[in-house]
């Protein structure tokens, strides 16, 4: 419980309103989208201002007050997790989009804006933001460039950190910085800006960033190819790149995901096929045109069991939703869903997949996959009951035999969700003891005293 002289300095600088300390509130707010992971915080505010945040991160560490960021909670590694209690400082109503730049292809917002509200905004203006996490609808810009986070279209335009230039961030001492700004190249220092994209809250909280813009592409064209063997889907994946063809997305979903995203949404995929590609590509409409008829040649190639075009931007639509709607899909089917994030050069999806199959029949699960093909990043979800204590051990015995598959191909354990609570095992294999305390000495020197989200990235000294 928050002492009340600490509840009455933060409700002084922030506003009563701004300021929650119920039970309720604080039991949500011990939540993210990462199963089995809960902890309570004692207080949270609401700021509505960077000098808020840094009042709030004042009055923080003058009370040894543990701080946790937020931005929507839908992290899928517990990093926005209150894991040792304290103030969780939650960004989501520093939502204003500031400004659009017409002439240096720029928008600035607040941090907790939502990132499909950015995205629309300045499409209306006829710009293009290309990144677009599947939980674009919910997640904020903040939290994005917090984990970094990928999309649907990230494999032809980057992750959200190739598009930051400036960041407004305040430090775990208080001091507002700001890094990068509108230039298109900077070499002024350090590239703090760079430092601070996927460190997941550990070093400072952003407050305000400005994004890159591009311009739209002209036109785009959505296909959907389906296999009967999900090794085949894999190394279509892999043909298509080492034809030097690039799509906008491709995506695959197998076939209890494909079973389990029909019973959601109901749009007609065949529901006996063992895996789909969904394929776009975008751009001049003759770049267009030649890359489809690249990509039909490799599937005809691979013997896909069929493929077509979308009939129209309705169907593509349509399509890319229920891609969107994976996880929930299977969340609706399945008590809890252990999700992972493995990300293998493209060149190994084929073996992934198998290995994918063999580990879930060694350990009696079903296990659904869909993910970011092209990008070789996966996300092979275990259908499982938290409640059951020999499933969970089973499934965690799947992820833990995946990762050492993984490793040995030169794959990484996030592409995409982050390290936060649930990976820092993994992670510790995956960098070594080196690479672990040169993140501890970046961590020390921007938070000597520990306070901003303890607990994450790696275990601390107490813990290891
Ligand atoms: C259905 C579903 C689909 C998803 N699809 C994708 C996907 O396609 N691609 C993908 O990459 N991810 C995906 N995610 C994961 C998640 O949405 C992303 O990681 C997203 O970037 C998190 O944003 P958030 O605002 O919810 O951040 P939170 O979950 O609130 O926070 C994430 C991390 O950032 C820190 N943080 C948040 N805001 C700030 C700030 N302003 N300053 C400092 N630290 C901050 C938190 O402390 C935490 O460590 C999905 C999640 C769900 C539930």
């Amino acid at each position: 419980m928050i002492a009340k002289n600490i509840l009455n300095q933060l409700i002084q600088q922030l506003g009563k309103e701004n300021v929650v300390s119920t039970e309720e509130d604080l039991l949500v707010l011990g939540y993210d989208a990462t199963p089995g992971l809960h902890h309570a915080p004692d207080v949270v505010v609401y700021p509505t201002s960077t000098e808020a945040v840094q009042a709030a991160m004042q009055i923080a560490r003058e009370e040894k007050l543990p701080i946790t960021p937020r931005g929507s909670g839908s992290g899928l590694s517990g990093g926005s997790i209150p894991v040792k209690g304290g103030m969780v400082i939650c960004l989501n109503r520093m939502n204003k989009i500031l400004e659009i730049d017409e002439e240096n292809l720029t928008v600035t917002a607040e941090a907790g804006t939502i990132t499909l509200d950015m995205a629309e905004a300045v499409a209306a203006k006829g710009l293009f933001y290309p990144p677009d996490p599947a939980s674009q609808k919910i997640s904020t810009i903040g939290g994005n460039v917090m984990e970094d986070a990928g999309g649907l279209r990230c494999l032809k335009y980057g992750v959200t950190g190739d598009y930051v230039m400036a960041l407004k961030c305040v430090l775990p001492d208080g001091t507002i910085i700001f890094t990068g700004g509108k230039n298109v190249k900077d070499v002024a220092g350090y590239s703090f800006k760079d430092l601070l994209i996927s460190s997941e809250g550990t070093l400072a909280i952003i407050t305000e960033i400005t994004f890159r813009l591009i311009p739209p592409p002209q036109t785009r064209q959505t296909l959907l190819a389906y296999f009967d063997d999900i090794k085949t889907a894999g190394k279509a994946v892999s043909e298509i790149i080492a034809a030097k063809i690039i799509p906008s997305t491709m995506e695959i979903m197998d076939k209890t995901t494909i079973n389990c995203v029909e019973d959601y949404v109901a749009i007609g995929l065949p529901r006996n096929i063992a895996a789909l590609l969904l394929i776009e590509v975008d751009g001049h409409p003759a770049v267009v045109a030649e890359e489809s008829a690249g990509i039909q040649e490799v599937l005809k190639q691979v013997k896909a069991t069929e493929f077509h075009i979308a009939a129209n931007d309705e169907e593509a639509l349509e399509l890319a939703t229920a891609r969107r709607f994976a996880l929930s899909a299977m969340a609706r089917v399945s008590p809890s869903t252990l999700m992972e994030d493995a990300t293998v050069p493209r060149s190994c999806m084929s073996q992934t997949f198998a290995e994918i199959e063999q580990l879930a029949k060694k350990y009696n699960l079903t296990v659904g996959t869909f993910g970011h093909a092209g990008d070789g990043n996966l996300h092979p979800t275990v259908l499982c009951d938290e409640r059951d204590a020999d499933q969970m051990k089973r499934a965690h015995a799947f992820f833990d035999d995946l990762y050492t598959k993984v490793l040995e191909w030169g794959g990484t354990v996030s592409g995409e969700h982050g390290i936060g609570l649930a990976k820092k095992d993994y992670l510790a294999r995956q960098v070594g003891p080196g690479g672990i305390a040169v993140m501890k000495r970046i961590k020390n020197a921007f938070d000597p005293d520990g306070i901003l989200n303890p607990g994450k990235i790696f275990f601390d000294d107490q813990e290891s």
